[in-house]
């Protein structure tokens, strides 16, 4: 068990549901204060980068006992795109590449691979995986495939 500044520090003081910064002054009882997550490890397969992770007091899953849900940013225009969290996890089990949204042009779907990618890097750091865009149908499909 780590401590919540070791976990913290792993984390940059960003929290790997919402992403946000995490303020490792405030307090732990606010919504917005640290605290350490082990949602990941109750997930059956525990991440290589470790269980524990950095959240606000508010986006932990530990005690409402619901799934991590990561969210797609507003401001990309992407169409039917997957659930992140299921997506990484089907990745870490099996390998191989997913299409994981639609985009209405190439330009918006190279700005959701970076995003994804970005995002990824903290939220999955273990997984190593890279983006696709092909055109297809009039739209651009973003694919996201083991490295
Ligand atoms: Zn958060």
């Amino acid at each position: 068990m780590s401590t919540l500044h070791d976990v913290g520090e792993r984390d940059s003081w960003r929290c790997w549901l919402c992403d946000d910064p995490v303020d490792p002054d405030a307090s732990v009882n606010a919504d917005r204060g640290p605290s350490v997550d082990s949602g990941a490890s109750s997930r059956g397969k525990a991440a290589a980068s470790g269980a524990e992770r950095l959240a606000h007091r508010a986006c932990n899953t530990r005690k409402g006992k619901v799934a991590p849900v990561v969210a797609w940013s507003p401001d990309l225009l992407v169409v039917d795109p997957a659930p992140i969290v299921a997506t990484v996890d089907r990745m870490r089990r099996k390998g191989g590449q997913e299409a994981v949204a639609r985009c209405p042009s190439r330009a918006d779907a190279e700005e959701a691979a970076r995003w994804l990618l970005d995002r990824l890097s903290r939220f999955a750091p273990d997984l190593a995986v890279e983006t696709q865009v092909t055109a297809g149908g009039g739209q651009y499909l973003l694919v996201l495939r083991e490295r």
